[in-house]
């Protein structure tokens, strides 16, 4: 899970990072209001999406005055951002962050992420900060210093202490980036995080180390023991698709084909999809509808799917281990009863009562295409696809 800048920085603050001073507004008026109790003379209005990029984007505007505040929100607030990384459509913008301008001197890039070879957090560093990560690793690679972390002693102090002195920092600064990078390793590993990432983290002229940019994503396996985390989700920045998944248990990412997959287990799911691929289609979404699924689980996985209109074809592909195929069949069955799907249905049954599924979807009498192997699943939805696209054309055309 993502959360926004925002609020990245005020967990990170709790753990001792320094910010900029800074306040949430929900309207023009607000983020005016707010400026004023921040004081100062020089503002920075940054819209909160669950994206980097912005800066470049138009997300972020100096302002010097109230009218500036009024005409940056008016042009921010109910659009769509769209920024390099938050793909074609963009994302809403409906809070902005009004924030102290900082004098900067030097930016330097900081993440913590895992790595899993070492099976570690990996904190990331470079004195090129202020650039992506992945520009600064193509064009100056030497600039980047790594470091894995102990987990059993976590982040020492020598340890940072030399992060700082790669970076090349001042003696001076050295406590205070001592105290940023032991403050992100605390955050990332007490709150399950995936990712920290703080770019830029900048010296200002006033020789502060200050995190002016800040960005957190979360273990959604964790979240369950983190209730101050979950309840900072954002579904207005989330692919709608994917919070209905998650809003019926279900696991699920939205692709862009015309094919949609409902699979029990994520590894088979995976290979569904690059089957589907190698029949020469494409698959419009993962989904794992998990171990025990039952008729209504089945069903509640169809109407997901179906509620992509990129979707002209289903794959059913269900290996039963724990699961019961007879169990699957009859959610097949009542889905495509309750839910009137005029799309073809492929459904490969394997494992546990396959005899019974096979019987339940035969005596159905409803029109569900068979498959025994999964290559021939794929082929036939693929194919079915493809007739039912022609047939669809031919009779537009007439
Ligand atoms: P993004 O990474 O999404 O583009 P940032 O928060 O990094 O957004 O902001 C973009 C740039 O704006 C930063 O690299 C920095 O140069 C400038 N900036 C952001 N916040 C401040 C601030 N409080 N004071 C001065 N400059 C800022
Ligand atoms: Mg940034």
């Amino acid at each position: 899970m993502d959360i926004h800048e925002y609020q990245a920085k005020e967990i990170l603050s709790n753990f001792g990072v320094a910010v900029p001073t800074g306040a949430l507004a929900y309207s023009p008026e607000q983020a005016a209001y707010r400026a004023r109790e921040l004081g100062g003379d020089k503002w920075i209005v940054k819209a909160q999406i669950h994206a980097g990029g912005r800066g470049k984007a138009g997300g972020v505007k100096l302002c010097s005055s109230e009218g500036e505040i009024y005409e940056a929100c008016n042009a921010l607030f109910g659009r769509k951002l769209v920024t390099h990384q938050t793909g074609a459509e963009g994302k809403g913008i409906y809070r902005v962050y009004v924030e102290s301008a900082v004098p900067i001197d030097r930016e330097i890039y900081l993440g913590f992420v895992l790595d899993r070879t070492s099976q570690r957090v990996m904190i990331v560093a470079s004195s090129e900060g202020g650039m992506e990560i992945e520009d600064i690793s193509a064009e100056k690679p030497d600039s980047i210093v790594r470091s894995t972390v102990e987990p059993a002693v976590g982040l020492q102090e020598f340890q940072a202490r030399e992060i700082a002195f790669q970076l090349g920092l001042e003696p001076g600064l050295i406590q205070q980036m001592v105290r940023t990078l032991q403050g992100c390793y605390a955050a990332f590993s007490e709150l399950d995080a995936t990712m920290v990432e703080i770019n830029p983290l900048v010296i200002t002229g006033d020789k502060r180390v200050l995190a002016l940019d800040a960005k957190m994503s979360f273990d959604d396996n964790a979240l369950f023991r983190h209730p101050q985390i979950s309840e900072l989700r954002d579904k207005s920045q989330e692919d709608p698709r994917e919070s209905r998944a998650a809003d019926r248990g279900l696991s699920y990412v939205g692709l862009d084909g015309n094919i949609g997959c409902i699979v029990n287990g994520a590894g088979l799911a995976m290979a569904t999809m690059d089957t589907i691929k190698l029949a020469g289609g494409e698959p419009a979404n993962f989904l794992d509808i998990g171990g025990g699924a039952s008729p209504e689980r089945v069903t509640k996985a169809f109407r997901l799917v179906l509620s992509d209109d990129n979707v002209q074809a289903i794959l059913v592909n269900i290996f039963a281990g724990i699961n019961r195929c007879d169990w699957v069949a009859e959610g097949v069955v009542q889905a495509l009863r309750e839910l009137q799907i005029d799309i073809p249905v492929v459904v490969r049954l394997a494992g546990t009562n396959v005899e019974e599924g096979q019987k339940i979807l035969a005596k159905s009498g409803l029109p569900i295409i068979r498959a025994t192997s999964l290559m021939e699943a794929a082929e036939r939805a693929v194919r079915a696809w493809q007739n039912d696209l022609t047939q669809n054309t031919k009779m537009r055309a007439v």
